[in-house]
Formats: structure tokens, sequence, C-alpha cells
């Protein structure tokens, strides 16, 4: 059977619904949906992603397909009562894309299509002349951008030129003469450009916005946004042709967007903004600021609209109902009657997020775990952000709408490629924009935070933060920007370009230089479905926490554990590092005891402080780990320092830096190696563990049995000879304790069997494993593996995301052969994959009970976990 390339949509006859995404688009398949379920809808028919599959396959827009969307247009124009190009009562129609996933404002959309100088008089006869001209004005601007490829700005500054002539705000204010001259300058553009006449044809008209809708899919703008949200280049995308209503009508008539609640704080009321006598793109495009829908505000819609107002907020509940989710809702009021052009899914903030899911969850629209399944992971990173320090000395130099939330400093830059070229040189900038479009989306993409001149809550600037996560300001109060892009000022302020500003997208202060940030609190919101998610998933997450400090961060973000933590880290701190500095440089058995010494004091100290932190919660500890390179001193000043203490001359020292030096470092002298080599290392390290515990013990303060682990095993008997080191050890203390090793070579995943003879529990440490496995340097492949992922030999970078192929095998092959030997034995991930959404799930499959990530990300691997036990929930065990 041949494939149907069209979908109908009307309140009479409905051909798709919400579950054809991947064919009709988000905009199709919800424009279906919302017919079926009786929300006033403008008919229309949806031109199927599988057409734009055949478009790109070389077909264009063939025969076929041009002939259906004809046979579609005569439904539509039975259905409306006017015809497509008929002189008296035309027909015009919107062109939208539609894809599966949204990408705002990336693909095109042209809207009046069916316009030219016949029709349009029959418009002005039916509707109004001024209405009628303003709709053409709209027309050409849009069909000469998106279809003859014209530069938009040549014909946006005719309109604000006549604006400023006319001292008109906006074209809703201009007379019709001025409408009829402003169309005829556009007429003279297209043919001085294009040397050919503003198409008349109204079916090449409709044809050739299709067409252009198509190839949007692969515009620069939107092939950049996909690689950036990882959506797949294959899906290409649905196109809508509805019939238009209009919102530039009259007075009585507007267009808006509303949100089912509030987008940046979560609150339950209706929030969004509306343009009275004006079309849908005026409110997003960020060109003009819109007026709020609800509020203190005299001339809101809720006041000046009222009726279709509440109608509008009924149609918001019975749609949130409906998806289960909030909702981002276009609209137009066409002559006092409401429409409803799009909903979908609204994209929100943090905070958002997690105060809809709970009130959602409390007020019995999903239920709990249909509230964890809808969360984005992503946005737990953005809850954990920084927040500024409060000190009261902050001068806010300006102040805008709170866009996006989140606090970001950097250097002012004006443009996007310059925003782009200064990421790449690793410095943090702040871009600042009269407005942002959808081209500067890799310079938004390379900020760390954006302001703009214009443009409201829902404009483009503050639509596609909110997405990204950062924060934004919109419509500075005052800002100007230079029109050579060296400064910008607001009030009597001036910043010049390279100048560092604090932004706070919560608040929309804009402040100078570069302010302290601290960690913010955690709402009770946030806590709640923390609960939630313990109750639900089916590992446990630890963290990978070195210090005290570190610890206690880890408890407060909900850490079950510690899964690793690497005691050369101990000794990161200024004052600290030069004793493990040298140890490592010692020449003799007594150098090393002295640096010994000292290291055990540190290291019982911080033993016994992070397990009071954790309060008898699992703590495993990784003896010495340094790979040499990582230690060693390369300033003078340290090295005379170290000298000193050793009682050497500064050439001697320098001499064994340079016997030390390792070729390959990463697979050198490192890991249990060192003890063997150095017994008396992780003797020293197994005291200080153990007195920790024991004296705990004797204090009444906790009860620890801890889990000691050895790096980069590699053989069994070098295992059992460490074991019996420990446990020569371990003789003298009364305390419970455990031996495990990490998995992090291949031959110690392939002789597992044997390993687990000794070990009481694995951990895969997945960095190295990588490494290793691969053959791949975990310090230097970055520089080549951007030409594998260009390939496509890699999808991903395999140091962020789990090799399934390779090293997940040597995980299920390790696995199978230590529980062989060990049935009960206890297997963990402490590489940094366990925080890594797309790897936890093959993590749990693999049957480890445990993932161990740096503490921030706790949250994040907790939800993951979560969302990947969905097979506990429909077993009803948890
Ligand atoms: C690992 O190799 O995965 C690991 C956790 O150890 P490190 O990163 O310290 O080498
Ligand atoms: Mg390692």
């Amino acid at each position: 059977m041949e494939e149907k390339l069209i979908y109908y949509f009307s309140q009479d006859k409905c051909e798709g619904n919400a579950e054809m995404k991947s064919l009709l688009g988000g905009k199709g398949a919800n424009l279906a949906e919302m017919c079926n379920i009786g929300i006033p809808v403008p008919p229309g028919f949806t031109i199927s992603t599988s057409a734009c599959k055949s478009y790109y396959q070389g077909n264009g827009l063939s025969d076929d397909l041009c002939s259906t969307i004809k046979e579609y247009m005569t439904i539509l124009e039975n259905d409306i009562g006017c015809k497509f190009g008929d002189s008296n009562n035309p027909l015009l129609v919107s062109i939208r894309s539609g894809s599966v996933n949204s990408m705002p404002g990336m693909l095109d959309t042209i809207l009046n299509a069916g316009l030219n100088d016949t029709t349009v008089i029959g418009l002005a006869k039916k509707s109004g002349e001024r209405f009628a001209y303003d709709s053409y004005c709209r027309f050409i601007m849009m069909y000469s951008n998106v279809v003859l490829q014209l530069d938009h700005q040549l014909f946006q500054s005719i309109i604000d030129n006549e604006r400023q002539k006319n001292g008109a705000k906006s074209l809703a204010d201009l007379n019709v003469d001025v409408l009829k001259r402003i169309v005829c300058d556009f007429k003279k553009i297209v043919h001085e450009k294009t040397e050919k006449h503003f198409p008349q044809d109204i079916e090449e008209q409709l044809l050739s916005s299709v067409n252009a809708v198509f190839a949007s899919w692969q515009n620069e703008r939107a092939v950049s946004y996909r690689k950036i949200h990882n959506i797949p280049e294959n899906l290409g995308t649905a196109v809508n042709v509805q019939a238009m209503v209009f919102g530039n009508l009259n007075n009585n008539s507007a267009t808006g967007v509303i949100f089912t609640r509030n987008p940046s704080t979560g609150e339950k009321k209706c929030f969004g903004e509306f343009l009275v006598n004006a079309q849908g793109e005026d409110v997003v495009s960020g060109v003009y600021t819109p007026i709020p829908i609800n509020g203190k505000q005299e001339n809101t819609m809720e006041k000046l609209m009222s009726s279709v107002y509440q109608e509008l907020c009924e149609v918001c509940k019975k749609l949130e109902v409906h998806y289960k989710d909030m909702q981002d809702i276009e609209f137009t009021v066409q002559g006092g009657k409401l429409w409803i052009l799009q909903t979908r899914s609204g994209k929100r903030t943090a905070e958002a997020t997690v105060r809809i899911t709970v009130d959602m969850v409390n007020e019995g629209t999903i239920t709990k775990e249909e509230g964890i399944l809808k969360i984005d992971p992503k946005i737990f990173d953005n809850l954990l952000h920084p927040v500024l320090e409060a000190r009261g000395d902050q001068k806010v130099i300006g102040k805008g709408l709170p866009a996006s939330p989140g606090v970001a400093s950097g250097c002012v830059v004006f443009s996007a490629s310059d925003a782009e070229k200064a990421a790449e040189q690793g410095k943090k900038i702040i871009l600042v924009r009269l407005e942002t479009s959808s081209e500067d989306i890799n310079g938004m993409n390379a900020a760390s935070g954006i302001i703009t001149a214009r443009g409201g809550m829902t404009s483009h600037a503050a639509v596609v933060t909110r997405g990204m996560g950062k924060p934004c300001i919109c419509s500075v109060n005052g800002l100007h920007i230079d029109k050579n892009g060296n400064f910008f000022s607001v009030g009597d302020t001036t910043v010049n370009k390279g100048e560092p500003i604090t932004i706070n997208g919560g608040t929309g202060e804009v402040m100078l230089g570069i302010l302290p940030t601290i960690l913010p609190e955690l709402s009770q919101e946030f806590k709640t479905i923390i609960n939630w998610i313990d109750e639900t998933k089916m590992i446990k997450v630890r963290a990978n926490a070195d210090t005290p400090k570190d610890a206690k961060i880890a408890k407060e973000f909900g850490a079950e554990g510690i899964g690793l933590c690497r005691t050369e880290h101990m000794f990161f701190a200024s004052n600290r590092i030069e004793f493990i500095q040298r140890l490592i440089i010692a020449d003799d058995k007594t150098e090393r005891a002295s640096a010994l010494s000292k290291l055990e004091e540190m290291q019982k100290s911080d033993f016994k402080e992070i397990f009071s932190i954790m309060g008898g919660r699992e703590v495993t500890i990784r003896l010495l780990d340094p790979p040499l390179h990582e230690f060693l001193p390369d300033n003078q000043s340290t090295i005379e320092k170290i000298a000193k203490s050793l009682n050497k001359s500064v050439e001697s020292v320098k001499n064994k830096i340079v016997q030390l030096s390792e070729k390959n470092p990463m697979l050198g002298h490192r890991g249990c190696r060192l003890a063997i080599s150095h017994p008396e290392i992780y003797s020293m390290q197994t005291r200080a563990i153990l007195s920790a515990v024991d004296e705990l013990k004797k204090e009444k303060k906790a009860e620890v049995k801890p889990e000691i682990m050895i790096p980069f095993i590699m053989s069994e008997k070098e295992f059992i000879l460490i074991c019996e080191l420990l446990k020569k050890e371990a003789k003298n203390f009364d305390v419970n304790y455990s031996i495990g090793t990490m998995i992090e070579l291949p031959r110690a995943a392939l002789i597992a069997d044997k390993l687990a003879k000794h070990a009481e529990f694995f951990s895969f440490g997945t960095n190295d494993l990588t490494q290793t496995t691969m053959g791949l340097s975990r310090d230097d492949s970055v520089n080549f593996l951007n030409s594998y992922k260009e390939n496509n030999i890699f999808e991903n970078d395999p140091f962020e995301v789990l090799d399934v192929e390779g090293v997940g095998e040597l995980i299920k092959i390790a696995i199978e052969r230590g529980k062989k030997t060990r049935k009960e034995i206890k297997l963990g991930v402490c590489g940094e994959h366990g925080a890594d959404p797309r790897s936890i799930e093959f993590l749990i499959k693999s049957g480890v009970s445990y993932i161990s990530c740096s503490p921030y990300r706790v949250p994040i691997a907790k939800l993951v976990a979560a969302q990947k036990s969905k097979c506990a929930w429909i077993s009803g065990k948890q």
C-alpha cells in the first residue's frame, strides 16, 4: 500500500492524533489531538515527515505530493467556504514547520500565503483595506526572506523608516496609504534583488513555501541546534498548511503565547504575553515588547478582553490535564473569537520543573512515577547552580526581565561570532544583543549568559536560554548598544567590550565585575522529589568524595555512601601537596618513613571526619594511586622547598624528578604497583583507616566497616600479596573491614573469577578501563576524538558515554566470572560514567548494586537511576 503523505485535521474530520508525532511532527500531532478533544483549531493538513525524508532522498516535491497537496487544499476550501486565489473571498494559509522534537525558531514559517495583487483587493473588500495590506506586507517580507532568501533587514528597515517618519510604534499604527507604499517598496526590492517580479501565482507561492520549509531542516542554525541538543539528523520536519486566522484583523484581535503555569517559578497561574492587532511572529521575534496576559498592569488581556481571557484559561486547564504536563500555547483572537494554533510541553526553569512536578502529583494530575519520568536530568544540574553570595555591595547597573534564572559572570561581547571565538579561547563571556535570533544559536551556546535590549519573557532569547539552562535578562531598561559594538551603556554606566559583568537571571539584575557565588539551598519540593526517587530506584548512588568537605556536600546532595575516596587527592591542598611529593621523591626507606608518618597523621584525622559525616553509610577508600606525573613538582620554588625539607641539594631533587619521569605514566609506576615496590605505603594507609575506625568505635561516635580498595590490579598474585600486607597490619585492630579491588584493566576483568576468591567487592574504574581497553589516552585523546565523531566512528566520546560494545562487554564478563566464585560479591562503578544518563541504563542492567559519581552529580544520577528502574514500578514491588 502506498504511504499516506498528508493528514487532515479539523473538528469534523481528523486523520491524526498525539501518538503520531514521528509522522506528523510535534505541532501536527498536537493540532490533530486538539481537534479530537474539541479545542478551537483552524482546520488544515499536515504533510508528513515521510514526505520530508523522500524530499531529501532526492525526490524533492514529487508530482504525487504536489497533486495530493492540491487535493487537500480543495478539502480545506470546502471546509472553510472560501477559495485559495479567489478574487472576492480568498483563502489564506500559513505554512509552518513542525519537527518531532521542538526546535524553537530554527525552522521556517510563512504566514498569509495566497495573497497577490488581486486577492489583496478581495480581502480588503471583505475585511478592510488596512488589514489586507498589513497582511500583504507581512507575507511579502516573510516569503522573500524564507523562499527567496533575501535579507530580512532589507524589508525591516523600510518599515522602521516609515514608523519613524509617522511616529508609529508598530506596523499596526501605520495607515493604509503607508502600507500600500511599503508593499510597492517591498516589491521593488524583490525585483531589484532577484530580477523577477514577486510571484503572483498562488500555487507557486504554496508549493515554494512547502519546499522552503522542508529545505529549512538543513539550514545552518537548525543543524547547529540539532548538534547541541542531540537531535538525530534524519528525522525531518513535517509541514502544516493551515487556514489563516488573523490577530491583525482589528483592535478586537490579538495574538499571544500562554503557559499554563509560570515557566520561571512554576507558580500555578497562567502566564503569558500578547499583542493587540498583531500576528504571531511579532510576539516571539523580540522586535516588539508584548503586554502581559494578566497581572497588575492596566492593559492586560484579562482586563482588555476578559471573556476571551476566561475562555483561554479554560482551554489551558483542559490541555494541561489532557497532556498531563504544563503547556506552552500559541493563540490568536480574531474579531473576539479565540483560536488555538499550537500546544506543546512548555520549556521551564529547573525550579519551575520541580515545583510543577510536585504540585501536579499532589493535585492528582500525574503519579509520582510519571512525574519522575518527565524530568529532564539536565535540569537537576541547573538547580545546583551557584547563586550570588549576599554581600550587599553589589552595584546593580541595570535591570530587565528575569527571563532565565541562574548567575553568570564573564566578559562582554556583542556578537555571536565573538562569543564563539572567546569561548574557543576558554574565556567566559556574556553576550549582549539588541535581541537574539536563530542565527545567534552557536554564540548563545558559547556564552555563559545573555542580556538583550528588547524582547519579552517569551522572546527567542528567553525561550532558548531557558532550554539551555543559562541565565538571561531581556529588555534591560535603557540598555544602549554602540552601533560599532565597542561598548554598551545603561543609565550613566558604560561598559566596554571585554570588561567583566555579572548577571542574575533570577532577579534581572546586571552588575559590574565578577562577583562571588555560593551553593544554593535546596528547596522543599526538590527534597520531596528526591524522596520519591529514593523510593523508586533499584540501585544505590554513592559519591566520589576525597575530603571531609566533599563528604559533607555528598551527604547534602543525598549520596548513599562514598564509592571512591581517592586518598592521593587528600593532599591536593597547597599546604599538603609537599608531603606526597616528598614521599614520591624520597630516596630510601627512612626518608619515605618520615613523609609517611606525616601523611598517616593527616589521613587518619580526615578518615575519622569522613566516617563521622557519613554516619555509618558505606565508605570505600582506595589506597594510593598517584600516576606520578600528576604529583611531581615542576616549579623551582617547590623543588627548592622539598630539597630543603629533605636536606638535599636542588640539583639532586631535580635529578630524581628526571629519573622518576615516565614516558607513559598512565601505564607506569602507579596504583598497586607502587605498593609492590614500596609496601610501607599501603601498610601506613591501612593503619590510618583502621585506627580511625577504632577510635570512632571507642568514642562511640560511629560503627564503620570501611571498604579498602586496591587500584590497578592485573594479577591474582599481586592481589594476594597486597591482601596479606593489609591483613598483617589489620591484626592490630579489633574492627570490621572488607578488601576489594578496582577493575580497571582488561586482564583484571578476564581473571575476575580468580580475583573474586580474595576480593569481597569489585568497583569498575571505567575511566582507566576505557583507556586500557581502547588504547586511548584519557588525557590526550580529546585532540583527535572529534574527527572520530565527525566520521561517525564513535557517536560519543567514550570517556563520557560508556562504550557498551567493548568496555561494557568486559564489565559483563567480569561480573559473570566474579559471581561464579563469589555469588554475593558487591559490585559498583566509580568511573565518570556512573553519572552519565546514557550509560546508567546499561550499568543497572549489568547488575551493579551502586554507581558512584561526583557529589554534584548525585541527584542527576539518582533521577536517571529511578527513570531506568521502570520495571520495578510495573511489577509494583517498590
Ligand atoms: C577509574 O579509573 O575509573 C577511576 C575511578 O580511577 P581514577 O579516575 O582515579 O584513575
Ligand atoms: Mg583509575
